[in-house]
């Protein structure tokens, strides 16, 4: 595949980046994923304008503007033939020296990557995901604020690892004070007596999908309440989903051992996965 490479299109085996770029030496720099369904980016705005939100936080300036940045992310679709993909734009701080000091780096790279993709988790949609709570927390506001979406994510992978040795799906984390944060890749709903609740965005990545869930529950008149979540509103649920650009809207059915609810998804998840799935295929930026 073609990879977008500061304004050059440069085949795969040829996109190397330097080993003085910030973002490997340090994590120094901000990414997103972004779904193409049939053609259509979806939330292509809204990605747009997070990544930007995060190289402001980290005070990177990313040298385009938002409209050059949507036009390169549909052009590496364009000339990669992709209808149904996965892309990754990355920013990193640039090459710069083994120092920290991020003035030592002149210009930041811009990456874009775009490969197909199909369903993250098959056959789980229907049957259910087991989630496993994990020891590590999730990163502290006042640590590094969760909601930059930045080249650091060994906090995620190290929750991936834990779930993978606990035989789980996916993670769902504890922030510092054990109220339920996120998954490693994806915001939680928890859904009791017909009340569908998610926690603010403070300890967790904004996520764009979770916005989405919520103006799809409102519109299907489901109430729903952006609240903190204990681990024992997680035990007790009667169904809990989980939502993110790979993950989409997938149902967890069971968590640390027990079943969520019968251990089947709910009505509410499944109605949620239908008019995902639905509004995924129907919108989206040509
Ligand atoms: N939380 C984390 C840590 C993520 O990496 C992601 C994925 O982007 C999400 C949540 C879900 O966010 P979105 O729905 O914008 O993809």
């Amino acid at each position: 595949s073609l990879i977008y490479m500061n304004g050059k299109f440069v085949p795969q085996e040829q996109a190397r980046v330097s080993v003085f770029d910030h973002g490997f030496l340090y994590g120094d720099g901000v990414f997103e994923g972004i779904r193409a369904y049939n053609g259509r980016v979806f939330k292509l705005k809204e990605h747009v304008d997070r990544l930007f939100d995060s190289a402001k936080a980290i005070d990177l300036n990313i040298g385009m503007t938002k409209e050059q940045m949507a036009e390169a992310i549909l052009e590496t679709l364009r000339v990669n033939n992709l209808t149904d993909a996965y892309i990754r734009p990355i920013v990193s701080r640039g090459d710069g020296d083994l120092g920290l000091d991020p003035r030592k780096c002149a210009k930041p790279n811009v990456y874009i990557i775009a490969k197909y993709w199909g369903s993250m988790y098959g056959d789980l949609y229907t049957v259910g995901l087991k989630a496993v709570t994990v020891g590590i927390r999730r990163v502290a506001p006042d640590a590094l604020p969760p909601n930059i979406k930045s080249l650091n994510y060994l906090n995620n992978i190290l929750a991936k690892i834990e779930a993978n040795v606990k035989g789980g799906d996916e993670a769902i984390f504890l922030d510092s004070n054990g109220r339920v944060a996120e998954g490693s890749g994806d915001n939680i709903f928890v859904i009791k007596n017909g009340v569908v609740y998610t926690p603010p965005t403070i300890g967790n990545l904004k996520g764009i999908t979770r916005a989405t869930a919520i103006e799809l529950l409102q519109e299907a008149k489901i109430p729903v309440k952006v609240e903190e979540i204990g681990l024992f509103d997680v035990y007790t649920a009667d169904e809990i989903f989980v939502t993110g650009t790979a993950a989409e809207a997938a149902p967890v059915v069971y968590v640390d051992g027990r079943n969520i609810g019968n251990g089947k998804p709910g009505p509410i998840t499944l109605d949620m996965v239908k008019r995902f799935e639905k509004l995924t295929s129907t919108t989206g930026t040509p």
